[in-house]
């Protein structure tokens, strides 16, 4: 893999911004025609494949329509992806995206590269001015790329979560581990089934316990405000669990059944139309 970052010449154009989502989401309004559309240009045959051949629509200029005619180089998924970006007749240049981790966001830098100067001098300003304007609109695209990211954490903040994707399951659980951890009569949760898309940051402390079932649960929860964020599972590595309570936005949680009924107290009424299981079939939510 070609490097962006050591071959800056003095006549590329370079552009940083850092936002705050992951970088899987940063990726998707950076590899999306729709998002794109939206934060750059309108775009045309744009898929994130190598080999891809895609246009956008630019400003026209003069007898020049606008058209850029780009091709996808090369991808790193999350990481690392390049463009061919030629307009008019003489135009030849390379686009290159780098995304790497900057604490809980993504700081994106942007090297467009190849022009022949003085030659294409005029395009390289228009250029030059047209990213630092464009790169911005990126991290709101990147929102509306992904409406299924859940952000949350711990009460204090020092546990935090983001989750590109959607859960498999919604569900209340009645046991007594939930009531214990809770405190109140029963423990609200979102699995999902692959931890691929989920981001983590502060240290969490974790205990754990075999349900009535067998299945060994580990909790975590935050060290400073005690409040349980997540579970995770050992003998199943890929599924993620978190506490509905601990979402930034907990109204997003919409419980669709009710675990471990036979242990509900007469006190915690749940409701009534959630179907119910008197214990606890699969998948694991608690
Ligand atoms: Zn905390
Ligand atoms: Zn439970």
């Amino acid at each position: 893999m070609e490097s962006t970052v050591s071959n800056v010449l003095a006549d590329d154009i370079v552009v940083e911004a850092t936002f705050d989502h992951p970088p899987s989401v940063v990726w998707s309004a950076l590899t999306h025609g729709a998002a794109l559309s939206r934060w750059l240009m309108e775009a045309d045959g744009y898929h994130a494949a190598a080999g891809t051949r895609f246009t956008l629509q630019g400003t026209p200029a003069g007898a020049w329509g606008g058209v850029i005619r780009c091709k996808v180089l090369a991808l790193v998924p999350d990481r690392l992806l390049s463009w061919s970006w030629r307009g008019g007749s003489l135009l030849d240049t390379k686009v290159s995206w780098t995304l790497s981790n900057a604490g809980r966001g993504t700081t994106v830098r942007l090297v467009h590269s190849g022009f022949v100067m003085p030659r294409d001098d005029a395009a390289r300003q228009t250029l030059a001015e047209g990213w630092r304007q464009a790169l911005p609109r990126l991290g709101a695209a990147a929102t509306a790329a992904a409406p299924g990211l859940l952000a949350g954490g711990c009460a204090c903040g020092a546990i935090r979560y983001e989750i590109a994707g959607s859960p498999v399951g919604m569900s209340d659980c009645q046991c007594r581990d939930c009531q214990h951890r809770s405190g109140t009569g029963h423990g609200s949760y979102l699995t999902f089934a692959s931890r691929q898309g989920v981001r983590l940051w502060g240290e969490a402390r974790q205990w754990s316990v075999t349900g009535n079932g067998g299945t060994v649960k580990e909790h975590h929860f935050c060290p400073h405000c005690g409040c349980p964020v997540y579970l995770t599972f050992p003998a199943m590595p890929d599924v993620f669990v978190i506490h509905a309570a601990s979402l930034d936005d907990p109204g997003r949680y919409q419980p669709q059944y009710l675990l471990y009924a036979m242990r509900g107290h007469a006190w915690d009424a749940v409701d009534p139309a959630l179907p119910r299981h008197e214990t606890m079939p699969p998948p694991p939510a608690g």
